[in-house]
């Protein structure tokens, strides 16, 4: 997962990073550092360029039930329910899957609502001490943050 997202650390703006073509503008995510992914392109640079933190839903499938046997290998480990979401970004108009944040299900994901990247737990490896990270979308509606509506203070004493 190297070098597909940037700022995981405190304090940092966490981003999903791409490449981007000097010729043809064309946006790869995942990464493409070698050859322009576009048949048409008449051949360019590719660097590095983080992608936007916001887009929308394009669809949502819920993973939410445990494989059947024989893919079970062990019926006592804790199934885990997920749900993966596609997301189109919102500067690039690209789809980008990802793992929707923990307990956030089909049902807060509607088709065309604005989500957010955020960073995630791949898997913990207990033994080795380490955390391996992802990134996980989660619906901007779900936080209070600056953009609420309702800030605008009233017009008191304007009243004649
Ligand atoms: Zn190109």
């Amino acid at each position: 997962m190297a070098g597909w997202f940037t700022g995981d650390g405190p304090g940092e703006e966490f981003r999903l990073l791409g490449t981007r073509c000097s010729g043809c503008r064309t946006v790869h995510f995942p990464r493409e550092d070698g050859h322009c992914r576009n048949p048409g392109c008449p051949g360019g640079e590719l660097e590095e360029v983080p992608l936007s933190r916001r887009g929308t839903v394009w669809s949502c499938t819920d993973g939410r039930y445990r494989p059947p046997p024989p893919y079970v290998s062990d019926p006592g480990a804790p199934w885990v329910p997920y749900t993966l979401v596609a997301v189109e970004l919102a500067a690039e108009r690209m789809v980008v899957l990802g793992q929707a944040a923990p307990g956030v299900g089909v049902a807060d994901l509607p088709v065309g609502s604005a989500v957010e990247v955020v960073p995630g737990v791949l898997d913990e490896d207990a033994g080795a001490n380490t955390v391996h990270t992802t990134w996980n979308w989660r619906p901007v509606a779900a936080e209070a943050g600056p953009e609420e509506p309702g800030t605008v203070p009233a017009a008191e004493g304007a009243v004649s």
